[in-house]
This record gives structure tokens, C-alpha cells and sequence, in this order.
């Protein structure tokens, strides 16, 4: 490769001042700006682009200090839109330098002749919608004005470093430098004493390489980070050759996955692994120096569950311990106050082995906070350190800064971006905003952007904005603009996301912690870049929904709506099981379905250990039946709960709620007796009511034996064993014999009418569907009996219960008779605690470690249990590790 040729040039500024007109401007010839260009220019539209820089490369054009390179195998870090460039570049090493990576863009920029409609050294100082000519007018510092009719921000998310934060910086007699503006002819320090803050990515990569050229490096860290070894060096053969051996498959795999790099799903989870296999598979990563390897490659549970997560960062910290000779540094330089990963993780070439070098001090923060800097140097309130060179490697005001930060916004009626972000940043699908026609975002808030390889979402983002464009103008539209429905939606569906992962548990630049003042949330869409981009286009099958197009001979469109009202692991289940194409259940005969059921379940994760789990039988209706049985760990005795499986009074068994009843028995400290009541049509109406009556007096008279606390007991069961949980309580109630103290329906059968609204909404699609509920009830119960409250526990009378907790999910068919039931047992007196689950479905809260987004409905079902048996609230210490955080 003639290297010289693409390196990086000024352009040239004759071009500066004239001012312009055009259909689309574009903000930063970084990444995205550089593929808007081409692509834009390429559909026919007048684009110029405008760049604070004085050449292409964005981020790699600003961030020059020493040890800068990119930390997604560069392999994976291009574009990938043209398969010949995919070829005619080849980069030289596994992560490749910013050098590297600058002649890269300047190649790419040679290539499609992109420079000529760059204006370079030219920065946008406002931009302002005007509504009369439907246009944008930007103001630049170079005097320039332009007019176009779309405009795009594609000026990254880590593009806006902060501001120093510490008093006195001015006073310093010594040079101040900041990673993120790092000069251009590189900084000579040699024999210097030389100051780093921070301790993120930039910290942690420039480090070594300053302590290798300073007289005196002296680290000041606020919070240590996780940091693994790159393992720089060739490209790897094995991603080398999947790439080779089909390139098309290879980047496909790479956009439909959740990371934007192409690896699979890990299923297994960590409980199913044995000590010894967790740590093969981590050396095994941790020998691959790839952080999405690690992140993604050992456990299932590990970015989703603390406890998952614990064992991956006990095994992190064991190697800086490794690592680091002097125990106190060591200590100092191990995190412990956020999960691995919900802080950017950084990939390092021999930083932890820098602190073993007598030349470098570092100085905890959090020991001893720095009161100011000095002519001199930095004072902490301990002592002073005199000083050369202060680098800041303090971060950006990411996600918003660039955007809001950098030059005022002005969209409809005269809003500012500012004041309509002031709360947090606010979008739709992270492209747009409402209020803000024809303004598009590449990357931000509110995309997968920087949780993701941001080369594969800026080609989508990029990709999806140029393709309306052109639809529009097809269709004679001239502004797009999303509404406050859709927008709202997606702030929803957001924090539904943010449920998923950990990266709401740390105080990041992705929750916009890092800089004082900023409104907190998580900013980046964590709900994974293949799921994003089916979002997207399902945004175009539905009718461009939640925007409002509107052109001159046209008229105006708007299909107003929310695009996801599902939680997202829902719609990742349901998408799945839609792809299986299953014939419907009913179809296949109780024996079939019972089969279907078995397979079904064995796909699921493993249920998490407790105290111990047995097997016997008890006494039922008319004979025996067996039962297992579910104890905690901790010292009994405990109370029991006497707990009734789902399945319609046709499918399932004692171990097939199995997952359910672990959780429940980890998260309740009860012994949970799952019993194997009698099915139908075997045995039709009344089999299954009366043996869930026998068996509750049953192992209440035998409680002890079990060794649960004498007395009463609980009764719980999910779908049609929460019908059997309450008709229970109800011939409980009636006949005595058994003493229930509470009672637990998750999305229970409880009336024999299909005609309330849920039945419409869910009656398909949602895995229970209507047509499976009258197969079901067909089966189980002659019309002439579904009115008995054995079967219809609504119709019967409810003075005098057990209090319960009823849960309902909104998708789901038997949403509306199970608000009723909780409505009518609150009107008869009975105390209720009802919980609808919002974007949940009817298997919701049983798919346990598969609906991650149950958990907050499982928490609250076991507190609710735990009042009901007299035990105490238990305090998030005590909790199942994944809600001992409150939510945002
Ligand atoms: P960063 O991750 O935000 O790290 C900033 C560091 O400065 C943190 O240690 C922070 O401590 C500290 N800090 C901030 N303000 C401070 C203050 N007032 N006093 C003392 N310490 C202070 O920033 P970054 O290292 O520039 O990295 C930002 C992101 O850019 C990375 O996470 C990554 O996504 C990207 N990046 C990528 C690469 C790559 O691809 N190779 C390289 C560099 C950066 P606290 O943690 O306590 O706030």
C-alpha cells in the first residue's frame, strides 16, 4: 500500500466561504459522514459536508496520543457496503494504530472522491428550522451560511471532550494537553514529569506508552476500570479465514447480532458450568484479547445477572492481583463498584505491569481527592506533585454533547434542542426527534450506537435515513418529522431495554454520569444492533409509523403509533417462535402437545440450584399423586407453598413449571411442593380442582414431615394452575380442613367467557392464543359445568379468602379475567395486590433467565408471599442478586 498517498492533508480553504444551497448538509467526515456522502451523492442528492477538522477521519482525526487504536478487530471496523474496498484495503495488525486507521478514511475519501463537497475548518455555530421554506439555515464560523432541506448530524458520540473540571488549570506553568485534541505533531516527553487523569480507554491505552518516555509518570485515578490484554499482533487466523471463507455470510452474521461483530448467542448459563469449565472458557478469552469475545462468549448470564457477572470480574481482578507486585496498588487498581462491562471495559497492551515500574506513582482519588492545580503541578489534600505535563484523559460529554453542546439547535415553533433534551436526551429509534423535521442523528441517543461496533450501525443508521430520503422524494414528500406518540414509545421501550442489561447498575458515560450536571439515564439503545435493525424496518413495513410526511402535492401521511409495545425479550421469544412456524398446539392432540411440551422445555435454561430438590407422592382426590418439592438453602423450618403448574388442565407435570418454583423458592425462602395434579381428558372437571384441594390438605397435614413450618400454608399457581390456586382457597374456605394464608395467581383462569377485550387483542400471536384457550376448556370441562366456581372461581363467592397477589400480563388473552378476579376479591374485602405486566406476555413471568424483564413481577410475587406468611421484607442484600439495585 503507497502509504504517502493517502495520508492525511489539509484541504484546501479557497473553498470556505461561499455560500450554499443543497438538499442534504451533513456535520463531521468521520465514519458516517464520509458513507452519507457517498451514498447521498451516489441517490442523486446535492450534499455538502461540513468538518471542524482539517481533514477526514473524525475521531481518529482528533485522538492522536500515543498508544490510540481502535479496540474492535479491525477486521470488523470498516465499511462494508462495497465488497471491492472490502478487498483493496488490507490493515496491517489485529487492532490497527490511529495512523493507521486515519490513512484508512483518507484512502476511502480517494477513493470515492468525497473531499470536493467537504468543506473543511468549518464549524456549524446554529442551525435553525425555518417552516415557511421547509429548510434548515445554518450559520458557520466562516462566514458561509447554508440552506438545505435535510440536515444530519453525523458528528459521533465521543466527539465533545469535557472541560477540565479541577480549578486552577490555568495557573499551571506547564503544558496541558487532552487526549481527545491531542497535537497533530505529536508531544516530546521525554525526561518529563508527566501527569495522567483518568483512567477510561484513552487513560489505559496511553499510559505504558508515556511511563516508557517520561522521567516520572504519575497516574491520578478516580475509579479504577477493567482492562484486558489486547494480544496485539497479526490479524487472527480463524476470523481471518471465516471472513474469507464468505465474506457476505460473515458481515450478514455480523449486522443480525446484538454486538455488531459476528458471534453467536451464548446459551449456556454459568450455574450449568463447573468451576473448571468457567475458568478454561476464560483464559480461553482472556488469551483472545477481544472484548467482545469476553463480553459475550462466556456465560449467558454474564451481562444480565449479577451473580453471572460477579464470577467473570472475580476472575478479572484475580489477574490484576497477578499482575501487580505492590498489594496496595494492585488494590487500589482492582474495580469494584460496577459490574464488568457496564462500564466501558478497555482493551491495553501492558498497563496493569506499568505500575510495577519505579518511574510510576499512581495516586487513588478516592483516597485522596485532588484539591487544585498549581503553577507548579496538582495538590491532593495529602500532597503535591510537581509537574511538566498535565494530560487529561478525562472523557467527552458523550451521546449529547456533539449535538447540543457544540452550536444551538432550533426546530419547529422556535424549540431548542437544549431545552427539549434538558431532561434527557429524547427520540425516536435514536434518528430523530420530534418537533425537529428533517433532522437525522447517525449514532444517536438513543440507538445501539456505541454499545455496538459502531461500524456496523453507522451503515444501518446511514443505510435506513438515505433510503427514506429517496422513498420520500419518490413519493413527493419533502419533511419527515416524528410525533410525540412514537417518541414517547421509544423513551418506553428504551428503559424497557435498559431492564436488560447491567449498564443501568454504573455511573458511565453511558448514563451521562461522567459529566456534573447532565441529566441521568442510560443514552445508548441496549437492546442489540440485529434487533435494532429489524425495528427499523418494521418502521417501513408499517407505514413509515410514527412519522408525519408531508410534500406540497401530496397528502400529508401519518400513521401514528408506537413501534414496540412488547418488552424486548418478549418480541425477541415471540420472533422466534414465529420463525419455528409450529403448527398451533391444539392441533396436535393432548398426547402431541405433551410431547411438543417436553421437547419444548428442554431448549430452556437449566432452573438455578437451591437448598435441595426431591420427589415423592401425597394423597390426592382419589389416589396418589406425585409432587416435587423445592427447599431453600437457608435453615428451616420454612413455610411451604403449595404450587399448581400451568397448562391448560391438559399438559405439563410437577417438574414442568421446574425454573419457576427454583426462582421462586430462592427469591421467597419458602419450600415450593409443585404437585403432578390428575389431567384431563384423562381426567376431566372436577379432577384437577378437587385434587388441588387434597393435596393442599394434605401437605398441610404433613408439613413437618416436609420440614415446613407447621400451619397454614400458601397456595400459588401460574395460568391454569392459578385457576386450581383459587379455587383452592375457595373449597378451602368451604369445607376447612386447610389453612391458607395467601394466595398467588399468576395470569390465572378464573371465568368461562371469552367475550372481554384481552380475548380480541392477544387472541393470537402471543403464544396462548384463543383458539388454544377453547381447545383447552373443551377438554377439561363440558359447557354445562364451566360455571361451577370450581371452574370459573369468578362466579364464586369471595368473601372470606386467603389475600392475594394476582398478576395479569397485557399481552395475553387471560389479562382481563384475571384484573377481574383481582377487582372482585378487592370489592368482596379480601386484601389484593395486582401487578399487569406491561409488555409481557402470558409465559412471561414462568421464562425464567430466558424473559429477563420478569424478574422485577417475580421480585414483587415473593415479597408478596413472604407478607403474607409473616416473614419479613427482605433487604436487597438478602434478595436474588439481579434486583438488589433499584431500577432508574
Ligand atoms: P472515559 O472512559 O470517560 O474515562 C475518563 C476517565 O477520566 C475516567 O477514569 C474518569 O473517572 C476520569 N475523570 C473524568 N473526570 C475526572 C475528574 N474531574 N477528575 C478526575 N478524574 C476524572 O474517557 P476515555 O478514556 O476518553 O474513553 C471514552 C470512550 O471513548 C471509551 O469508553 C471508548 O468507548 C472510547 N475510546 C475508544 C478507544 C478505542 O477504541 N480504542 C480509545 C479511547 C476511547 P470516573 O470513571 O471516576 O468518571
Amino acid at each position: 500500500m503507497p502509504e504517502a498517498m493517502f495520508a492525511a492533508r489539509a484541504s484546501d480553504a479557497t473553498n470556505r466561504e461561499a455560500a450554499v444551497t443543497v438538499d442534504v448538509a451533513v456535520v463531521g467526515a468521520g465514519f458516517a459522514g464520509l458513507y452519507l456522502l457517498h451514498r447521498l451523492r451516489k441517490a442523486g442528492f446535492s450534499v455538502v459536508v461540513l468538518e471542524e477538522g482539517g481533514d477526514v477521519g473524525g475521531t481518529w482525526y482528533w485522538n492522536r496520543y500515543p498508544g490510540a487504536r481502535c479496540d474492535i478487530q479491525t477486521i470488523d471496523y470498516g465499511y462494508t457496503f462495497d465488497p471491492e474496498l472490502d478487498t483493496a484495503w488490507k490493515w496491517s495488525e489485529k487492532y490497527a494504530t490511529q495512523p493507521e486507521i486515519l490513512r484508512y478514511f483518507g484512502f476511502v475519501a480517494d477513493r470515492y472522491d468525497l473531499r470536493r463537497d467537504i468543506r473543511f475548518c468549518t464549524k456549524v455555530t446554529s442551525a435553525t428550522w425555518d417552516d415557511a421554506t421547509g429548510r434548515w439555515q445554518l450559520a458557520t464560523d466562516s462566514g458561509a451560511a447554508v440552506s438545505c432541506r435535510y440536515y444530519i448530524m453525523a458528528t459521533g458520540c465521543l466527539s465533545a471532550p469535557k472541560p477540565p473540571e479541577i480549578d486552577g488549570v490555568k495557573d499551571f506553568k506547564g503544558k496541558v494537553h487532552f487526549t481527545g485534541r491531542w497535537p497533530h505533531e505529536g508531544v516530546n516527553l521525554k525526561g518529563k514529569r508527566v501527569a495522567v487523569i483518568g483512567t477510561g480507554s484513552s487513560g489505559i491505552q496511553s499510559i505504558p506508552l508515556i511511563a516508557e518516555q517520561a522521567a516520572e509518570l504519575t497516574v491520578f485515578q478516580r475509579t479504577p476500570n477493567f482492562a484486558l490484554p489486547a494480544h496485539n499482533g497479526p490479524q487472527p487466523g480463524d476470523r481471518k479465514a471465516m471472513l474469507e471463507n464468505d465474506p457476505a455470510a460473515y458481515r450478514e452474521q455480523a449486522r443480525l447480532s446484538l454486538a455488531g461483530v459476528p458471534y453467536p448467542q451464548q446459551m449456556e448459563v454459568s450455574w450449568q458450568l463447573s468451576e473448571a469449565d468457567r475458568r478454561a472458557r476464560f483464559e480461553t478469552a482472556w488469551a483472545a484479547g477481544d472484548l467482545v469475545h469476553i463480553l459475550t462468549q462466556l456465560w449467558a448470564d454474564q451481562a444480565v445477572d449479577a451473580d453471572g457477572n460477579r464470577l467473570v470480574a472475580d476472575l478479572i481482578r484475580e489477574k490484576i492481583q497477578d499482575v501487580v507486585k505492590d498489594p496496595e496498588i494492585a488494590a487500589a487498581l482492582t474495580p469494584h463498584d460496577h459490574p464488568f462491562g457496564a462500564k466501558r471495559p478497555c482493551l491495553d497492551t501492558n498497563y496493569y505491569a506499568t505500575y510495577n515500574r519505579p518511574n510510576v506513582t499512581l495516586v487513588n482519588l478516592r483516597q485522596e481527592p485532588i484539591k487544585a492545580i498549581t503553577a507548579s503541578g496538582i495538590a491532593t489534600d495529602r500532597r503535591s506533585f510537581d509537574l511538566d505535563v498535565i494530560v487529561f484523559a478525562t472523557g467527552f460529554d458523550a451521546m449529547t454533547g456533539a449535538i447540543m453542546a457544540v452550536h444551538p439547535i432550533t426546530g419547529r415553533a422556535g424549540k431548542s434542542l437544549s431545552s427539549v433534551w434538558a431532561g434527557g436526551p429524547q427520540s425516536y429509534l435514536g434518528l430523530t426527534v420530534a418537533g425537529f423535521p428533517n433532522l437525522f442523528m447517525i449514532t444517536g441517543p438513543g440507538s445501539p450506537s456505541v454499545l455496538s461496533n459502531m461500524a456496523v450501525s453507522i451503515e444501518q443508521h446511514t443505510d435506513w435515513v438515505v433510503d427514506r430520503l429517496i422513498a420520500m422524494r419518490d413519493a413527493g414528500f419533502a419533511t419527515i418529522e416524528a410525533t410525540e406518540t412514537a417518541q414517547a414509545g421509544w423513551a418506553r421501550h428504551m428503559a424497557d431495554c435498559s431492564m436488560l442489561t447491567l449498564h443501568r447498575l454504573a455511573n458511565t458515560w453511558y448514563t451521562g454520569a461522567n459529566v456534573p450536571g447532565k441529566a441521568l439515564g442510560v443514552m445508548p439503545y441496549t437492546g442489540g444492533v440485529g434487533p435494532y435493525r429489524s425495528i427499523c424496518n418494521e418502521v417501513v413495513e408499517r407505514g413509515m409509523l410514527g412519522f408525519r410526511l408531508t410534500g406540497e402535492n401530496v397528502a400529508e401521511q401519518c400513521n401514528d403509533g408506537e413501534i414496540v409495545r412488547l418488552q424486548p425479550d418478549v418480541r425477541l421469544v415471540l420472533g422466534m417462535l414465529a420463525q419455528m412456524n409450529l403448527p398451533p398446539i391444539e392441533t396436535m392432540g393432548a398426547q402431541g402437545a405433551r410431547d411438543f411440551l417436553n421437547e419444548f422445555n428442554k431448549g430452556r435454561p437449566a432452573g438455578r440450584p437451591v437448598g435441595e430438590v426431591g420427589d415423592g407422592v401425597l394423597q390426592g382426590a382419589e389416589g396418589p399423586l406425585p409432587f416435587k418439592l423445592y427447599r431453600p438453602a437457608t435453615p428451616g423450618p420454612h413455610p411451604i407453598v403449595v404450587y399448581f403448574h400451568g397448562g391448560g388442565w391438559v399438559l405439563g407435570d410437577q417438574q414442568s413449571d421446574d425454573p419457576f418454583c427454583r426462582d421462586m423458592c430462592r427469591r421467597t425462602g419458602m419450600i415450593f411442593v409443585s404437585v403432578g395434579y390428575r389431567h384431563a381428558p384423562e381426567h376431566r372437571f372436577p379432577a384437577a380442582a378437587e385434587d388441588g384441594y387434597a393435596a393442599t390438605r394434605w401437605i398441610a397435614e404433613h408439613a413437618a414431615e416436609l420440614g415446613g413450618r407447621p400451619g397454614p400454608v400458601l397456595v400459588a399457581g401460574w395460568s391454569a394452575g392459578g385457576n386450581i390456586a383459587a379455587v383452592t382457597c375457595q373449597l378451602a374456605r368451604d369445607r376447612g380442613g386447610v389453612e391458607i394464608e395467601g394466595q398467588l395467581l399468576v395470569c390465572p383462569v378464573t371465568d368461562c367467557t371469552y367475550d372481554r377485550p384481552s380475548y380480541t387483542e392477544n387472541a393470537a400471536g402471543y403464544f396462548l392464543t384463543r383458539g388454544l384457550m377453547y381447545w383447552f376448556w373443551d377438554i377439561y370441562c363440558s359447557p354445562a359445568d364451566r360455571a361451577d366456581p370450581r371452574a370459573s372461581p369468578l362466579r364464586g363467592k369471595l368473601e372470606g379468602l386467603p389475600p392475594a397477589f394476582v398478576a395479569t400480563a397485557e399481552f395475553d388473552p387471560l389479562r382481563d379475567e384475571g384484573i377481574a378476579y383481582g377487582e372482585a376479591l378487592a370489592k368482596a374485602g379480601v386484601p389484593v395486590e395486582q401487578l399487569n405486566g406491561h409488555g409481557q406476555f402470558h409465559s412471561s413471568f414462568t421464562m425464567v433467565d430466558v424473559i429477563i424483564t420478569g424478574v422485577s413481577g417475580r421480585v414483587k410475587m415473593a415479597e408478596a408471599l413472604r407478607g403474607f406468611a409473616g416473614l419479613p421484607r427482605q433487604d436487597s442484600e438478602q434478595r436474588a442478586p439481579e434486583i438488589s439495585v433499584a431500577a432508574e
